[in-house]
Parts: structure tokens; C-alpha cells; sequence
């Protein structure tokens, strides 16, 4: 029960929007920069983000050569562009939003190693960058071969290799934590520890469940808007829409000596991606092994995943290198039928912004202006 205090400051919001994800939190700056005097809060079941958003790899990516030719496989040439659009403008949104000092963005080089079985690709460069050329003004990939051979990865995997000159590298730590601080300093609300148990749609307003452990009691909120930008999580909230939870496997070593790369690197249709990070190397993917098990939300290690990781680093990225993993963790990204994030209006006072796949660090801020506008014209 709340206190007549509580009642008067503490239940009503103009906008409420669940999740403190890269989606979240740039929902909750856009509906603060078009309403300021609007009160805007923002619930996160977690301590911490408890997704995706502070788990990822931390690639500004686009979308290597591999993947691109795969979308194309299950989508129209106009949809794989408009999608690289989303990207690329996203991409721009978040660096002007907080800075590239703000975020570690860097451009240190994007490639894609190219295997045996992979060589026909190639043939198809040209046509990518002509169909990408009117959204990137330039080519976005070039051979790049030359490289292979100061980069010690295994030349018997490698055959080829392909620079993307679309993408970057960022610190997925100081993003969230510069999106966080710039949200609080607009003057949005973040409550944590707050999780969502269902939302009912009213007349004039939405009321929003809570479950508070301290008080072991349901709370209900009540807000004009509700955002729903829970990514993998959404089923719970709205369980008739097409999300499916895809766990990444991720690893990092302890720092190598030496090491003869930088930037970022995909290889086999972006399933698998290893980036340089402090002198260590960060490696991520594999989900293409175990499908099945890695449809969860439960943010288990998946050890067959991990070991293939393992030798993946000793058989392809560091072959003559001796190194050592400091830890492994998995966060949780959102898929669908197709690749495009779902956001949209469910009702005249309920939005949703979410599965942004494993590219929702260049399609976040998009996915979120959109929303706002969709706000806008309903609200
Ligand atoms: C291992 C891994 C590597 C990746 N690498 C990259 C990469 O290099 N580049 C890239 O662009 N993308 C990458 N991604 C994908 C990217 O991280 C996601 O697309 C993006 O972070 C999704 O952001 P989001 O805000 O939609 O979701 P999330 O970050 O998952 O945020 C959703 C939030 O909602 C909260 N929530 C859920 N349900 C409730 C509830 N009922 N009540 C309250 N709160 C709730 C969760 O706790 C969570 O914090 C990767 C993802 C993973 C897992």
C-alpha cells in the first residue's frame, strides 16, 4: 500500500518505458527532448541492464560481405538497403548524441576473413557497393589480402580478406554508461530492481505492475505512455509477437604480448566476431553450433560453445600465440522472421521498440527516434 507522500509524487509519469537497454534509455532522451516538462521514467528489472546492451561485442557494425549475401538470400535487395540505412543512421545518431571520446568509438579497421568455402564472394563486391553506394557515397568493401600476412591468423582458414570501410569499434561499457548519465542529466527518472509483471490499458492512462520485494507486494504505476523496449524479454509483456530469445556466447583473454592486429574482425556470415580490447582479445558467436539450446533467455554459459571458442582462437585468430582466458559471459539478443526490429503502436497509449538482432548497437538509436515519432503523431 502507498503512503498519501508516495500517492501525490511517486505514481504518476507522463511516459513510462520498461528496459534500460541502448533502446530504452534513447527513448527515454527522445520523449525527454520533445516533452521537457514531461515527467519520463524509466523501469529496468535489473541492477545493472540485463540484456544485451552492456553483454555485446561493442562493433559499430553494419553488416559484413558474407551476411549482407546471405540477407539477400531471404530478403529483397530493397530491404537489406533500407536496413543498412537504419544502421548507418543510427550509427551517426548515437556518436553526435554522446561523442566518440564518450563512447571509445574508434575506426582501427573492419574486416571479414574469407575461408575456402567462402570464395565466391568475392565475385561479389562489386555489386554490393553499387547497391550500397547511394547510402554510403563510397565503396564499403575492398580486398584487402595484403594485411593476412602481418596479422598471424591462420593462413589455411584464411584466404582471403575483406575490408569494411563502414564500420567502428566502441566501449559497450562507456556507451550505456554515457547514455545512462545523459538521460539522468535530462532529467529522465531510472528506477532498477524494478520489474515489470504486466501492464493493463485504462481509459485515460496505463497501469504498469511491479514487483517490490522489499514491500512483498505488487505496485502499480500509472502513466499516459507506456514503451515497451524489453528486446528478448518482450514475450512476457505481449506474448502474442514474433520474438525469439538468441543467447551469445562471448570470451575474453588476458592480455597477449605482442599481438599483430587491431580492430575488428567477423568471420562465417558474422556468426563468429573477435575484436582487440585493452591488449586482450574479445571473441564472440557460435550460435550457428547449438540453435536449439541457445533459443533461451536463461543466461547460462553453453560450455560446447565456449571450448569451440577456445579453438577457434588456437586454430584460426592465434595460432602461434600462447594465451589465456580471463572469463566468458552470454547476453541475450532478439530475432524474428525477418531481420528488421519490430517498432510500432499496439495501441494509442502502448509502443514497442524492440528485437534488434546482434546489430542493435548501430540500430538502437534508430529504433528509437522512430518510436518517439510514432509517439508524437499518437499522443
Ligand atoms: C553476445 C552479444 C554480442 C553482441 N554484439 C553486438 C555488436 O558487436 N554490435 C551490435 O551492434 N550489436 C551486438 N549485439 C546486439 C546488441 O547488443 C543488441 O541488439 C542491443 O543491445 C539490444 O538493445 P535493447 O535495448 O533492445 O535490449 P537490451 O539491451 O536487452 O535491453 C532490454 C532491457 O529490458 C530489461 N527488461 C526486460 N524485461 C523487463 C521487465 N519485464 N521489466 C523491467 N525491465 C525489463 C532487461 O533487463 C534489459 O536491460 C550483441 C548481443 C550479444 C548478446
Amino acid at each position: 500500500m502507498f503512503s498519501y507522500w508516495e500517492q501525490e509524487s511517486f505514481i504518476q509519469y507522463d511516459h513510462i518505458v520498461i528496459g534500460a537497454g541502448i533502446v530504452g534509455l534513447s527513448t527515454a532522451i527522445e520523449l525527454k527532448q520533445l516533452f521537457p516538462k514531461q515527467r519520463v521514467l524509466v523501469l529496468e528489472r535489473g541492477l545493472l541492464p540485463t540484456g544485451a546492451s552492456t553483454r555485446n561485442a561493442g562493433f559499430a557494425c553494419m553488416g559484413s560481405v558474407t551476411e549482407l549475401l546471405d540477407d539477400l538470400e531471404h530478403t529483397d535487395e530493397a530491404g537489406v538497403v533500407r536496413l543498412f540505412e537504419w544502421r548507418k543512421n543510427g550509427l551517426e545518431l548515437l556518436r553526435n548524441r554522446l561523442g566518440d571520446n564518450n563512447i571509445g568509438y574508434k575506426e582501427n579497421g573492419s574486416y571479414e576473413l574469407i575461408s575456402d568455402g567462402e570464395l565466391d564472394a568475392l565475385n561479389r563486391l562489386d555489386y554490393l557497393n553499387k547497391l550500397l553506394l547511394p547510402i554510403t557515397g563510397k565503396a564499403s568493401f575492398k580486398m584487402a589480402d595484403g594485411e593476412i600476412a602481418n596479422t598471424g591468423f591462420s593462413k589455411k582458414y584464411t584466404k582471403a580478406l575483406i575490408e569494411n570501410t563502414c564500420e567502428g569499434e566502441l566501449h559497450s561499457g562507456m556507451m550505456m554508461r554515457s547514455l545512462t548519465d545523459m538521460a539522468i542529466s535530462k532529467g529522465v527518472e531510472i528506477k532498477t530492481g524494478a520489474d515489470v509483471l504486466k501492464f493493463e490499458e485504462q481509459q485515460d492512462n496505463v497501469h504498469v505492475y511491479l514487483r517490490d520485494p522489499f514491500r512483498n507486494e505488487t505496485s502499480v504505476l500509472q502513466c499516459c505512455t507506456l514503451s515497451i523496449c524489453t528486446n528478448a524479454f518482450t514475450k512476457k509483456l505481449l506474448p502474442y509477437v514474433d520474438v525469439e530469445p538468441g543467447r551469445g556466447q562471448v570470451l575474453i583473454t588476458h592480455p597477449i604480448p605482442g599481438l599483430k592486429f587491431k580492430g575488428i574482425y567477423h568471420f562465417d556470415k558474422g556468426y563468429y566476431y573477435f575484436r582487440v580490447i585493452a591488449g586482450r582479445v574479445l571473441l564472440g558467436g557460435g550460435r550457428n553450433l547449438d540453435f536449439k539450446t541457445e533459443n533461451t533467455t536463461d543466461f547460462a554459459l553453453n560450455e560446447m560453445i565456449q571450448a569451440d571458442l577456445v579453438q577457434k582462437l588456437h586454430t584460426i585468430i592465434l595460432p602461434d600465440t600462447s594465451f589465456s582466458i580471463d572469463t566468458s559471459w552470454t547476453g541475450i539478443m532478439a530475432f524474428g522472421a525477418h531481420k528488421f526490429p519490430v517498432v510500432q503502436s499496439f495501441s494509442p497509449r502502448v509502443f514497442g521498440a524492440f528485437r534488434m538482432g546482434g546489430m542493435g548497437v548501430a540500430l538502437g538509436s534508430e529504433a528509437a527516434r522512430k518510436l518517439v515519432a510514432i509517439i508524437a503523431e499518437t499522443y
